[in-house]
C-alpha cells in the first residue's frame, strides 16, 4: 500500500490550495492536480480583488493565487500542472489518472474543480475581462460607481446583479433575448420597482465595443435584427455557470444543474472518503473566500476521516 496517498485534491483555485494548505500542514503529503491550463483557478483571469480578507489595498488575481500556491508548497504539498482525465472513487483506495495514463492511488480524494461562467463568445469579450466587462456583481460592483451598466440575462442571477448593482451604478440596463423573465416573481418585481433599471427586450449583444477599457455596446434585436447602441462602461454577464463535474458522473451525485451535492455543514459527498468544497459545490455565493472556507472544511474532514481508518 506504500504507493497509495492519503489525499489526493482535484483541483487549484481557492478551494483546492486551501485544502492542500490545511492538508499539507496535518502531514497528509496532498497530491494536487492544479489543472493543465488555467493552475489557480478562475482569479487568475482576474485584475484587482479587494474583497479577499487581509489585503487592505487590494490585490491582483494572479497574485493572491501565487501566494496561496507557495503556501500550500511550503507545507509539503506536491503539486502537478495536469489535469485528470479519470477517476475511479467507489472502492476504499480510489484511483486518478492523469493525462499520461498515470494512475494514482488515494484513500482519500477532495473535488474542487470549480465552474466556469458562461460567455457570450464574442470577440473583445475575455480581452476586456477585468476592463469593464464582469461576471460577478459581488466582486466588481463597487468599481462601477455612477457609471451605466448593462446586465444579460433573465434569471434571477441577473435580477440578483442589477438590483445588487444599481447602489453603485448611475443606471442599469438589463438586456433579454426574450420579452419575458425566467427569474422568479419576488426577484422580477423588484427589479421592475428599481427606478435606476430598465428593459431592453428581445435583444442580444452583437459587439462588445472599446480598446484597453469597454466603451460600448451594439445590440441586436433578435426578432427584427436592427442594430442599435448602447452607452455602458459596465457589463455583467449573467447567463448561468457551467460547473465541472463531467468526470464524476455516474459516480458522485449531482444536483438538477449539475453541481455536486455535499452533506451539508459537512463537505462529505454520497461516497465515503469523497469530498467536495468551492462552486463545484456552491450555486449560491460563488466568491474567493467562500471557496476557500468550504476548501478547508474538506481538508478537515478528510483529515478526521483518514484518521478514523487508522
Ligand atoms: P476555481 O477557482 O474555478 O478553480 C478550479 C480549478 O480546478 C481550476 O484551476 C481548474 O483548472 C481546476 N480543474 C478543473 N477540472 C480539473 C481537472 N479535471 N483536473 C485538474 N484540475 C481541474 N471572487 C471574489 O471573492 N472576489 C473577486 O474579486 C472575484 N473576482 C472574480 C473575477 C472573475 C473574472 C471570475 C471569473 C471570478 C471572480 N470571483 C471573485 C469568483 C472566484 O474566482 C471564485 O468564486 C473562486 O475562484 C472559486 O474557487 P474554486 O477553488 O471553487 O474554483
Amino acid at each position: 500500500m506504500s504507493d497509495v496517498r492519503n489525499v489526493i485534491i482535484i483541483g487549484s483555485g481557492p478551494a483546492g490550495y486551501t485544502a492542500a494548505l490545511y492538508t499539507a500542514r496535518a502531514s497528509l503529503k496532498p497530491l494536487v492536480f492544479e489543472g493543465a491550463v488555467t493552475a489557480g483557478g478562475a482569479l487568475m483571469n482576474t485584475t484587482e480583488v479587494e474583497n479577499f480578507p487581509g489585503f487592505q489595498e487590494g490585490i491582483m488575481g494572479p497574485e493572491l493565487m501565487d501566494n496561496m500556491r507557495a503556501q500550500a508548497e511550503r507545507f509539503g504539498a506536491e503539486l502537478v500542472p495536469d489535469d485528470v482525465v479519470a477517476v475511479d472513487l467507489t472502492g476504499e483506495i480510489k484511483t486518478v489518472t492523469d493525462t499520461a495514463g498515470t494512475v494514482h492511488k488515494a484513500k482519500a480524494v477532495i473535488v474542487t474543480t470549480g465552474s466556469q461562467h458562461r460567455k457570450l463568445g464574442l470577440p473583445n469579450e475575455d480581452a476586456l475581462s477585468g476592463r469593464g466587462v464582469s461576471w460577478c456583481a459581488t466582486c466588481d460592483g463597487f468599481f462601477f460607481k455612477d457609471q451605466d451598466i448593462a446586465v444579460i440575462g433573465g434569471g434571477d442571477t441577473a435580477m440578483e446583479e442589477a438590483t445588487f448593482l444599481s447602489r453603485f451604478a448611475k443606471s442599469v440596463t438589463i438586456v433579454h433575448r426574450r420579452d419575458t423573465l425566467r427569474a422568479s416573481k419576488a426577484m422580477q418585481e423588484r427589479a421592475f420597482a428599481d427606478p435606476k433599471i430598465s428593459f431592453v427586450w428581445d435583444s442580444e449583444i452583437a459587439e462588445v465595443q472599446g480598446d484597453q477599457k469597454l466603451s460600448g455596446l451594439k445590440l441586436r434585436n433578435v426578432k427584427t435584427g436592427e442594430l442599435s447602441d448602447l452607452a455602458a462602461t459596465g457589463l455583467f454577464i449573467a447567463i448561468g455557470h457551467d460547473p465541472r463535474t463531467e468526470l464524476f458522473k455516474g459516480q458522485l451525485e449531482l444536483d438538477e444543474e449539475g453541481y455536486l451535492k455535499v452533506d451539508a455543514p459537512s463537505t462529505r459527498t454520497n461516497i465515503t472518503g469523497v469530498f467536495g468544497a468551492g462552486d463545484v459545490v456552491d450555486h449560491t455565493y460563488r466568491q474567493a473566500i467562500t471557496a476557500a472556507g468550504t476548501g478547508c472544511a474538506a481538508a478537515l474532514d478528510a483529515e478526521r476521516y483518514l484518521a478514523a481508518l487508522s
